[in-house]
């Protein structure tokens, strides 16, 4: 789609280049969400594609993804059969199926930082307690845990100008055992829920995506009343209310999805 109002596309290889970010400046990685609105608001795109930020490394304890990793590159990527969180991974793209394009050009920032509470990757992140190395254009850097970065329905922490540069996943977290549930009305539409279920030795995560604004972390004593522990947490969550499913039946929903992640984990 053209965006109308659009009277810049940068390419910068560098950020050191970008001096003077105003109103109508956007980063543009995929442009896969881009590119499918008019977004009349925009004047000036920065392609950040040629920035070479679209690794997949291990450095120190950590996993590194950049932000303009597409998401295809994480089902090719050569997971180590001990990292069993890779399933994960796999099951939250697989569920973009729908759209091969989108699987192609989109990116891990781009999912990340446009934030749709639909977000596919969010869940997995904060899961996996990833941490988000922020930049700024004063050639600063920040790291936030991945559970404090999304706020509400594409609304981020982000200030005006900052970019994710990459994502740091602990290692020792790859190798827990991981189970994606999704559910949507049909495999095309967007998820109504997502649960994402996290067992490694000392506890039970689960983190609720898709039925809430933003990813909403759980965590239960692992013990004999997991199970009601986690859905007793559900009637204090407040889940999304709207044309596509009230908040009632998003609960219910989000209850059967833990039910068989918790069958999956073999709780
Ligand atoms: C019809 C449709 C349905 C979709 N349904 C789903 C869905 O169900 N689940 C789901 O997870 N996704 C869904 N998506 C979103 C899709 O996954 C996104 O288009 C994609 O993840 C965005 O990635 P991109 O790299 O193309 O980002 P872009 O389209 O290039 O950018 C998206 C936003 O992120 C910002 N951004 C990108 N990279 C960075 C960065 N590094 N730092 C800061 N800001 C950045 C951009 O400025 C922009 O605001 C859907 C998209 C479409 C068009």
């Amino acid at each position: 789609m053209d965006l109308p109002n659009v009277e810049t596309y940068l390419t910068p290889h560098n950020l050191e280049n970008i001096t003077n970010w105003g109103e109508g400046w956007v980063w543009l990685a995929g442009g896969t969400w881009l590119f499918s609105e008019p977004q009349p608001h925009l004047k000036v795109l920065v392609d950040i594609q040629d920035l070479g930020w679209s690794e997949i490394i291990v450095e120190d304890d950590y996993l590194i993804i950049g932000a303009t990793c597409p998401l295809i590159k994480l089902l090719e990527y050569p997971w180590l059969s001990e990292w069993t969180a890779a399933e994960g991974f796999k099951s939250a793209i697989a569920a973009l199926a729908a759209s091969f394009k989108v699987i192609n050009m989109a990116t891990v920032g781009g999912n990340i930082c446009l934030a749709l509470s639909v977000g596919t990757l969010a869940p997995m992140m904060v899961a996996l307690e990833a941490i988000y190395e922020i930049w700024n254009l004063n050639g600063e850097s920040r790291r936030v845990a991945a559970k404090n970065f999304q706020l509400g329905h594409c609304q981020t922490i982000l200030k005006t100008g900052e970019i994710l540069r990459r994502v740091l996943i602990p290692i020792s977290n790859l190798k827990w055992q991981v189970n994606y549930q999704r559910f949507s009305v049909t495999a095309s539409e967007p998820a109504l829920a997502i649960v994402v279920g996290v067992r490694n030795q000392q506890q039970i995560s689960c983190v609720i995506g898709a039925s809430v604004v933003a990813p909403c972390l759980v965590e239960v004593a692992n013990d004999e009343f997991l199970e009601t522990g986690l859905i007793n947490v559900l009637e204090g969550v407040s889940f999304i209310e709207d044309a596509r499913a009230s908040a009632i039946y998003r609960r219910e929903v989000t209850a059967v999805l833990m039910r068989e992640m918790l069958q999956e984990l073999k709780i």
